[in-house]
């Protein structure tokens, strides 16, 4: 199988694995497909997979929060892995420029793991 997921085709075959549609919608942005639950009780989405199940507006929010940080914090990992290839690549990098991006490199995964723990 190569590409994308067919939500319409992957929602048929929750259904018919025994899942349940539930009026709640997927919490990653732009998404807004319904959530299913499954017979083992796990609430997934069509597309992304398994998701947090949230109960109050307030978990919603953090949970909105955790997932947005993560993708900026993912950008940023790129970002400065992009300028550190470049640093080595194209110019002599400046032992001191280099070490600064590596410490940010390492600030951003150590967050990374941080938000990703609870
Ligand atoms: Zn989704």
């Amino acid at each position: 199988m190569s590409g994308k997921i067919d939500p319409v085709k992957k929602m048929a075959e929750l259904l018919k694995s025994g899942a349940t549609m539930l009026a709640e919608t997927c919490p990653v942005k732009g998404c807004n497909l319904p959530l299913f639950k499954l017979p083992s009780g796990e609430i997934v989405c069509p597309v992304h997979g398994k998701v947090y199940m949230v109960k109050t507006e307030e978990e919603a929010l953090e949970v909105k929060e955790k997932l947005s940080l993560r993708s900026v914090l993912d950008k940023l990992e790129n970002k400065v892995l992009l300028i550190l290839d470049d640093l080595s690549n194209n110019t002599i990098p400046q032992t001191s420029e280099l070490i600064e991006w590596l410490e940010v490199l390492e600030r951003i995964r150590r967050i990374k793991k941080l938000i990703s723990e609870k």
